[in-house]
């Protein structure tokens, strides 16, 4: 393949800053260049479908994915092997049986390889991501807990531990996210909504880089510096609001550029436009709250939400949809099991309708072709 200027490499300083402005852009165009489209991943819907038709051919993705070299006995550390009948390798060292799927989420799953793929599938390539209850009727998934369950698995693998933390010139501020009525402002007074904080990365004059959110116990500063402290570099500048809680954050190593609210008002400009980034990725995580899950988001887990949606923003400028799927295919065979009891361990799933008592087994994408049976049918009656 040829290089091409301007689409594989920057053709000038101008290019190159504009391109490489964030660490996630750096990170992007790294995996880029480490994964071949269309042969480590799927380009397309077309591509995703000729692929993963079989249980047997995701199996064999995932022991690619595991094992890129070969199978390695996580018992004896022998190399090679061979695949049992039942999916699972037998070391040609010690004897012993691995499963393929053992220490990654799909550990014990009752779910078939082709469902799971194509819930990556959805889950990675639409902007905006999916719903429990979209993804339960379109791949006939037996309950609603079961479609429940699956996102939340792959919620789960999104945060990868020893992420960097934002870094330079950063906007911090606090506002209500979920339990969307109609009327209810934001502002620091109490309503049904959580406190969450907001923290993006920002270059002049209207770029916006990263994000991260997490909800807050309340808008101290013992909170608000841990809030920062955990998502944002020490040395970065910080810009927040006058709120009196913000300036202990001097202490922990940052730089601090309160903007000045009253200022703003007496000069006649729009207060809300001071800290632009912040109220930008509220703005954009509050409607795809709404949009995407109706806004039925429950407290216990709005942090899985909030990291789905950094997720997504932070990759809003990747360059293969495919890719994202790679890297939570990846994400998802490196994470170590999820029990569906831990995700309950704070609250019920509250499923569209009435849950039936138990929960499916969803039928396998794995099945014979079905030889058009409009033609066996009778004929579509007029009128
Ligand atoms: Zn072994």
């Amino acid at each position: 393949m040829m290089p091409v200027a301007g689409a594989h490499y920057p053709r000038t300083t101008g290019e190159f800053l504009a391109w490489f402005r964030t660490d996630e852009d750096c990170l992007d165009y790294l995996e880029w260049l480490r994964w071949v489209a269309g042969a480590h991943y799927p380009r397309t819907t077309g591509e995703f479908l000729a692929w993963f038709r079989t249980d047997e051919d995701c199996l064999d993705y995932l022991e690619w994915l595991r094992w890129p070299d070969g199978f390695i006995c996580p018992g004896c550390g022998h190399a090679g092997g061979w695949r049992l009948g039942d999916g699972r390798i037998k070391c040609g060292g010690c004897g012993a049986r691995a499963s393929l799927t053992a220490g990654t989420i799909f550990d014990k799953t009752r779910t078939p390889l082709t469902v799971w793929f194509h819930a990556c599938w959805l889950f990675a390539t639409a902007k905006d991501g999916i719903s429990a209850q979209h993804l339960q009727r379109s791949l006939e998934i037996g309950s609603y807990q079961t479609a429940w369950a699956m996102l939340h698995r792959l919620r789960q693998v999104l945060v990868r531990p020893g992420r960097d933390r934002l870094a330079g010139v950063v906007e911090v501020d606090e506002t209500y996210i979920g339990g969307e009525e109609p009327g209810l402002r934001g502002g620091r007074q109490h309503g049904k909504k959580v406190l969450t904080g907001i923290a993006v990365e920002v270059a002049p004059p209207r770029g916006i880089g990263r994000c991260r959110m997490a909800p807050l116990a309340d808008a101290s500063a013992v909170t608000l510096t841990e809030f920062i402290s955990q998502n944002v570099e020490p040395g970065s500048t910080v810009i927040t609001d006058g709120w009196s809680a913000y300036p202990a954050i001097t202490g922990h190593g940052y730089a601090h550029k309160p903007v000045n609210q009253k200022a703003a008002r007496a000069a006649g400009a729009d207060p809300g436009e001071l800290l632009p980034a912040v109220h930008r990725v509220a703005s954009l995580c509050k409607r795809w709250l709404l949009g995407t899950h109706q806004g039925s988001v429950d407290e216990a887990h709005l942090p899985a939400y909030l990291n789905e949606f950094a997720f997504r923003f932070n990759r809003r400028r990747s360059r293969s949809r495919g890719m994202v799927f790679c890297r939570v295919m990846e994400l998802a065979a490196g994470h170590s099991p999820v029990r569906y009891r831990d995700l309950l361990a704070t609250s019920r799933p509250r499923p569209g309708q009435a849950p039936p008592a138990t929960r499916g087994k969803p039928p396998s994408l794995d099945r014979p072709p079905a030889n058009r049976p409009w033609r066996g049918a009778t004929p579509i009656r007029s009128g």
